[in-house]
């Protein structure tokens, strides 16, 4: 389905990022990789990726941060593999507290990396998949971009306004074969969600199991965290032909949680 394409992927030295990475390369893609960590287990994610699904992959250090590094990791992309035609804007970071006591640093680098970011990389990409009138642009949001919970004024502000900005670049490309959706999950059980349990029982003096149980997945009626292969295997799906209509959309898989 996508071989002879290529597919950035930001944030995908972890978790969500690294099932879809995974996924567009089983379906024939060429790969970038993007994310913080520890350089030989990064190292063993892209070589096993170019292993298992006879593909190529590359690795970018761009920091979500910093909107020169973002324009660079995409012309990179291009110079190396001649184009990126499916664009994953996944990074994503999280902080939990009380909006009055809330880190202004921790508030900049959300917005920064969870909403800016992505501002950046389809500025960047968008060119050359108008050029060849092809393109997926598919943005990591979160049930959080269509309801809020207390304590996450930051990641839900970024998570409404990634929201905004995927309404906005679908209508711009409407007419030239790119689609532009946000993919919105529920709870998944990642490095994020597992670093976020210790503030949570702090600012709610809950144990750890009443955190799994009485938070996060309180909301999610299935009572099952989503899984890492079912939001890549979603994604996935909206690369395919069969998906070119899909576009703008806000598209919830969260075990019912945006139902009530
Ligand atoms: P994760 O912590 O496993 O992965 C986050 C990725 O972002 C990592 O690769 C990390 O290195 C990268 N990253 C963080 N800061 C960066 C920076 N400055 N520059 C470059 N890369 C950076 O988390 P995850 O749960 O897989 O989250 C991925 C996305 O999915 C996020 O946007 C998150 O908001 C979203 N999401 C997660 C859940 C969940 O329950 N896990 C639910 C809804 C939405």
């Amino acid at each position: 389905m996508l071989a002879n394409k290529t597919a950035v992927v930001t944030g995908s030295t972890s978790g969500i990022g690294l099932g879809c990475a995974r996924a567009l390369a089983e379906h024939g893609a060429n790969i970038v990789i993007n994310g913080l960590g520890d350089t030989d287990a990064i190292e063993k994610e892209r070589a096993a990726i170019e292993a298992d699904f006879k593909v190529r992959c590359v690795y970018s250090p761009a920091n979500m941060l910093k909107g020169d590094e973002i324009a660079n990791m995409i012309s990179s992309a291009e110079k190396e593999f001649g184009s990126v035609d499916v664009l994953i804007n996944n990074a994503g970071i999280q902080h939990v507290s009380p909006v009055d006591e809330f880190p202004i640093e921790k508030w900049d680098a959300i917005i920064a990396i969870n909403l800016s970011s992505a501002f950046h990389s389809i500025r960047a990409a968008l060119p050359g998949m108008k050029q060849r009138g092809w393109g997926r642009i598919i943005n990591t949001a979160s049930a959080h971009a269509l309801v809020a919970s207390p304590y996450k004024s930051a990641y839900v502000a970024a998570k409404h306004g990634i929201a905004g900005l995927t309404k906005t670049v679908a209508l711009e490309v409407a007419e030239q074969g790119i689609t532009v959706n946000a993919i919105c999950p529920g709870y998944v059980w990642t490095p994020l969600v597992e670093a976020q349990i210790p503030d949570t029982m702090k600012a709610r003096n809950m144990t750890e199991e009443e955190v799994k149980k009485d938070v996060l997945l309180k909301a999610q009626p299935t009572k099952q965290f989503v899984t890492i292969e079912q939001v890549a295997g979603y994604a996935a799906f909206l690369c395919s032909d069969t998906a070119a209509s899909i576009t703008g959309s806000i598209l919830p898989i969260d075990g019912g949680w945006t139902a009530h």
